[in-house]
């Protein structure tokens, strides 16, 4: 059915064909292989989007991909009105990895987000008391938690919210990494849940001060609210710890994962929670027609053995450090990139320029050319987060990529 094509061909078939939903970087991959993706015209490129994290065990890990294969050859999908031989041994698998009582799977981000938001609530009206639909869940300033409607409820970013409102009530949006603003709005009784990332990805790669997490944490407790942490791009050993929560020590009462739980395989997400929290839920009530298949199941357990078994923890943080260490020789000697920051190998370079100016994109475009691939978030931020098995080799041979196609730059516009 599928024929082989040029770039130029498949560029123009999503073009013609495609909504227009997002606005890629001009380069066409056809093949993936650990760090490394591949165009159609046989170009080699690092890749340091890795699917905004979902990628983290590298392209098509070998592991990862036999379990694939032989859960698929014996069964894909019964849907949850059956059991599965393979759905309880995955849910006590990540129940123990996590440390949580029981585990809920869905398949995207946003579906788990959602399924959160709806236990929490629930909670709140069976276990807190809150009057019925009065339930509140605070948000934070420049969040990113999916695209639905009502995720997109608690939005701050205009593009993600004009025209598709009318908005779902029951947020607050307050303050990002601001305690006092968080004491306030949790006092409120009706506030069941407080839904933040530890590090904002989407955002730019907001790291929050020292402390605020662990902090968090205590006035959910003084205030009797659920910490709802959304570690679907920071988990799994992105930041250089198992969780970005782990940083601080913050064991967070409900914990939402997806991307890379799969590898970049399956979209399967995740939420986890003690049983006095998942239990307000009863047949019937919640469900998904693919949530915790077979095939996720197999998938998940293996691509999470893959970060213990590889040390990818490890690798992350250790690489991590190799990365920002280069990035701030070059931001000490460019004018153009002002600023790097980030945790393990989630990290943001920041462009001395307008939000809205192209030079962050046209970097992108001309490290593509260079042989790596990465993209701008919100304008003069570029996110570089590639998969954890980098080596320091390798990791050293892109950062002389980076510093060369950045530097070519601002010697270009000296010229100008
Ligand atoms: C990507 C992401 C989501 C949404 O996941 P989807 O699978 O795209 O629905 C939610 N929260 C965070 C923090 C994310 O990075």
């Amino acid at each position: 059915m599928m024929q082989k094509v040029s770039s130029q061909q498949a560029m123009e078939l999503e073009n013609e064909y495609g909504c227009h939903n997002y606005h890629p970087l001009p380069v066409v991959l056809e093949r993936g292989e650990g760090v490394f993706v591949y165009d159609c015209e046989g170009e080699r490129y690092y890749d340091f989007l890795s699917a905004y994290s979902a990628v983290n065990q590298g392209h098509c890990h070998p592991r990862i991909i036999n379990a694939m294969i032989e859960q698929t050859k014996k069964l894909t999908l019964t849907s949850r009105a059956f059991y599965n031989d393979k759905l309880g041994q995955a849910e006590k698998y990540v129940c123990e990895y996590f440390g949580y009582d029981k585990a809920l799977f869905m398949n995207s981000g946003a579906e788990a987000n959602e399924s959160a938001i709806k236990i929490v609530r629930k909670w709140g009206y069976l276990k807190k008391n809150i009057p019925d639909n009065e339930a509140v869940i605070v948000a934070v300033e420049r969040n990113f938690h999916g695209r639905t409607t009502t995720i997109i409820s608690a939005s701050t970013d205009e593009q993600a919210t004009k025209n598709f409102g009318p908005f779902m009530p029951g947020f607050q949006v307050i303050a990002y990494d601001d305690l006092a603003a968080l004491d306030e709005a949790l006092a409120n009784p009706n506030v069941a849940g407080l839904w933040i990332e530890p590090i904002q990805g989407e955002a730019g790669v907001y790291l929050p001060q020292d402390g605020y997490l662990k902090k968090a944490q205590e006035l959910c407790k003084k205030h009797n609210v659920i910490l709802m942490m959304d570690e679907i791009q920071t988990g799994v050993a992105r930041t250089g710890a198992m969780l970005a929560s782990d940083h601080e020590g913050v064991h967070p009462d409900m914990l939402i994962l997806g991307k890379a739980i799969s590898g970049g395989t399956i979209p399967v997400s995740l939420v986890l929670c003690n049983d006095d929290i998942m239990d307000v839920i009863h047949p019937g009530e919640h469900g998904s027609t693919y949530g915790g298949n077979p095939l996720a199941a197999v998938v998940t357990v293996e691509a999470l053995q893959v970060i213990k078994d590889e040390k990818l923890v490890e690798n992350s943080n250790a690489m991590g450090e190799v990365f920002r260490g280069r990035m701030q020789q070059l931001v000490e000697k460019s004018k153009l990139a002002t600023l790097v920051r980030g945790k393990g190998l989630m990290n943001a370079l920041v462009i001395n320029d307008t939000e809205d100016s192209s030079t962050a994109w046209d970097i992108c475009v001309s490290l593509k050319e260079n042989g790596l691939i990465a993209k701008p978030t919100h304008g003069n931020i570029i996110r570089f987060t590639p998969p954890l098995i980098i080596t320091e080799e390798q990791m050293n041979e892109c950062c002389d990529i980076i510093e060369r196609v950045v530097l070519e730059f601002e010697s270009a516009m000296v010229e100008e």
